[in-house]
């Protein structure tokens, strides 16, 4: 079967053709600037890409300008729409209501609607996509495949924060997090690599991208993971500033004149090691920088290191045990110094990394030493095909 699958944001949209038989990818591409001025990039498989700038006034139009070009004759992979059989719809939020991914009908469309109010920059945007596709493609099975459902395992020790207990009751304010497509496929791939049963295993992934988190997965489910009630909470991120003493935000937006919004907008775009190097949300910029002698840009890796590595050292003791930490996304899987320096900081757990295996990029492997009793890996996330197998599973 070919399942498009479609990511879609407040101004963009990323979709993939991917043939569910050979998981190959026939083509992929993304839309940007949508509803500003519109621009398209279409990579089909073993043909140039195209890239044009093309009006969008909004998310019916691109996906419309996307089936143009996949049915194509030149640029296209496929010879009409009628080869589409599925489409899968990455959803951020998916509250409590939703542990699965799920069929999307009218009831299901209308309970992530209730859930936006949750993700209300990012659930919207979804829903605009699906919107689009039932108009057309009308007759094609949609299914939603939620950042948060991975995560609806945790035990509620885990999930609640230490506020009064009405707020969860009445405003559904607990953890919900995020990343869960990853966190699912990586820890999965890591048992079929290893060849156990994920039922025997205690993972701890590091899903280290611009957007970072971690999450310890026991048995194969979530126990724990270092996003919260949004994707701000955890890890010191690109531009996201990660755990913090709350009183801070009075404080500061006393001292700045800003209002609550303005230092949440703070918090997400302008912190994280982007805010304290004052150089950059790119880890390569960073490292070169460092490199140069930049002090803050130094520190900054240290500091995400150091993050990443308590988060490690803390989901040992949240599952009393770990046998694999595995690292993924764009630093997780490229960025070879980062790796070595937070698996520097876990010798007491009994792995020490191998750096000439460690020398290695978005490739799957084993980077602890062989006598390391806790094992280090990298491997790649792909969330797309994740989306892709949930998407058949559903409407076979
Ligand atoms: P997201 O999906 O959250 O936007 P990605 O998982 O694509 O993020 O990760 C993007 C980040 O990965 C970049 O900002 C950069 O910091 C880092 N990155 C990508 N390639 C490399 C590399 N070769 N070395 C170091 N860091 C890299």
């Amino acid at each position: 079967m070919k399942v498009l699958v479609i990511n879609c944001g407040s101004s963009s949209l990323k979709y993939q053709l991917i043939d569910s038989d050979s998981e190959q990818v026939l083509a992929k591409g993304l839309c940007e600037r949508i509803g500003i001025d519109g621009r398209l990039t279409h990579r089909p498989a073993g043909k140039d890409k195209v890239e044009i700038e093309a009006p969008m006034a909004n998310h019916t139009e691109a996906v419309s300008l996307v089936l143009k070009h996949l049915t194509d004759p030149e640029v296209g992979v496929i010879g009409s729409l009628a080869e589409i059989g599925a489409v899968g719809h990455r959803i951020v939020h998916g509250g409590e209501k939703f542990a699965a991914s799920t069929v999307l009908n009218d009831e299901v469309i209308a309970e992530i609607e209730k859930v936006s109010d949750l993700a209300p920059l990012h659930n919207p945007a979804n829903l605009i996509g699906i919107r689009a596709c039932q108009e057309l493609m009308p007759g094609v099975p949609m299914v939603g495949v939620f950042d948060t459902a991975f995560h609806q395992t945790m035990p509620e020790k885990a999930f609640l924060y230490g506020l009064p207990y009405e707020y969860y009751e009445k405003y559904g304010v607990r953890r919900y997090g995020f990343h869960g497509t990853s966190h699912s496929f990586v820890s999965k791939r890591v048992a079929e690599i290893l060849g156990k049963d994920i039922k025997d295993l205690k993972t701890i992934v590091c899903h280290l991208g611009n957007g970072a988190s971690i999450c310890a997965v026991q048995g194969g489910k979530s126990v724990d993971t270092s996003m919260g009630f949004t994707p701000l909470e955890g890890l010191v991120m690109g531009t996201r500033s990660g755990d913090l003493d709350p009183a801070i935000l009075e404080y500061v937006a006393g001292k700045e004149h800003k209002d609550l919004s303005a230092m949440e907008s703070v918090l997400n775009k302008k912190s994280g090691v982007a805010g304290v190097s004052g150089v950059s949300s790119d880890f390569r910029d960073l490292g070169k920088a460092a490199e140069e002698g930049n002090h803050r840009a130094e520190v900054a890796l240290e500091m995400f290191a150091y993050r990443v590595a308590k988060y490690v050292g803390s989901y040992a003791a949240a599952m009393n045990g770990v046998d694999v930490i595995a690292f993924t996304a764009g630093i997780g899987e490229n960025d070879i110094s980062m790796r070595a320096r937070v698996l520097a900081y876990l010798g007491f757990l009994g792995v020490t990394v191998d750096p000439e295996k460690n020398n290695v990029r978005g490739e799957e492997r084993v980077i602890s030493t062989d006598d390391s009793r806790v094992l280090a890996m990298v491997v790649p996330t792909n969330e797309e095909l994740a989306i892709c197998r949930e998407t058949v599973a559903l409407v076979k």
